[in-house]
């Protein structure tokens, strides 16, 4: 399928790795030239050098913490004026409700709320004066179903997507529409350190840690960056300007809902 944005620009920040990656290449796939971003330098400039090979896309590259206000500046004065704009950044820590104090969840919400608000904030003007954009906020499975041990997460994230649901009601009219990608368990490294961490903690081998994880996900695997980044793309292209402020879960089925 032609997606219709060959040519576009967008910003994806969180990138080097995991579903920010896999957002990056499937939107390279579609033509679209990028500004990649993660904290460490090595595997940032390796994976951009991929895409740029591969897809035949620019792709600026800025190794800067999003979350800090001084990594939000470098990276939007490299995008300048995208047509797209990916938010993603690592995840809070887990933890017990009794563990967190009033600056865990600063630190949450300036990762998982606030860093995404101001990149839009920043970057919304832009789109609505050119009258298109296209936005994707990562968030998580927990905004529908609750993980109890990231009660941080939960939290930060609600936030942002109550922001959302406001404001993509408010941009629409513009052409531009904002929604959220809502991943459950998906091959990345963060999931990789989180089973060693389980395997670590119960004894028990990683291979059967694995298993024992999917055997809750009704597709019986783990997603991968790839499908979720394709999914990305789609909400990015221009047969998707009709679906505003939505969450879209991606989770093999895991959330045992109806609705
Ligand atoms: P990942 O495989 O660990 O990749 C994270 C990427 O983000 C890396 O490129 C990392 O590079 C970059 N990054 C992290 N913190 C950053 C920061 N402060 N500034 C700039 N770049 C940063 O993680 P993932 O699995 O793709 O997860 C992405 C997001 O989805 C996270 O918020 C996670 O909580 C959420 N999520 C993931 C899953 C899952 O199953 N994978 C499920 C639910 C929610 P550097 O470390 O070099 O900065």
């Amino acid at each position: 399928m032609d997606l219709g944005i060959a040519g576009k620009r967008a910003l994806v920040s969180a990138s080097s790795k995991g579903l920010g990656l896999g957002c990056a290449r499937a939107l390279a796939e579609a033509g679209v030239h990028l500004v990649m971003n993660a904290r460490g330098a090595d595997a940032l400039e390796a994976a951009a050098a991929d895409i740029r090979t591969t897809y035949d896309v620019d792709v600026t590259t800025v190794a800067a913490d999003v979350t800090t206000e001084n990594g939000r500046a470098a990276v939007l004065e490299a995008a300048g004026q995208p047509d797209i704009l990916i938010t993603n950044a690592g995840g809070p820590p887990p933890g017990l409700w009794s563990d967190w104090e009033r600056d865990d969840f600063i630190a949450a919400l300036d990762a998982n709320m606030l860093t995404p608000i101001a990149l839009m904030k920043a970057l919304l003007p832009g789109m609505i004066d050119r009258g298109w954009g296209r936005v994707v906020n990562i968030t998580s499975q927990s905004v529908k179903a609750p993980i109890a041990i990231l009660g941080l997460s939960n939290s930060a994230r609600a936030g942002l997507t109550g922001y959302v649901a406001g404001t993509s009601r408010q941009v629409a009219p513009h052409g531009v529409t904002i929604n959220n990608m809502l991943p459950g368990v998906h091959d990345t490294d963060r999931i990789e350190a989180l089973d060693s961490a389980t395997a670590q903690s119960t004894g028990l081998p990683i291979d059967q840690v694995r298993a024992d994880r999917k055997a809750t996900v009704p597709a019986g695997r783990y997603g991968t960056a790839d499908e979720f980044g394709q999914m990305c793309a789609f909400l990015c292209s221009q047969h998707a300007g009709f679906i505003v402020g939505q969450n879209i879960l991606l989770d093999g089925g895991a959330t045992n809902a109806t609705l």
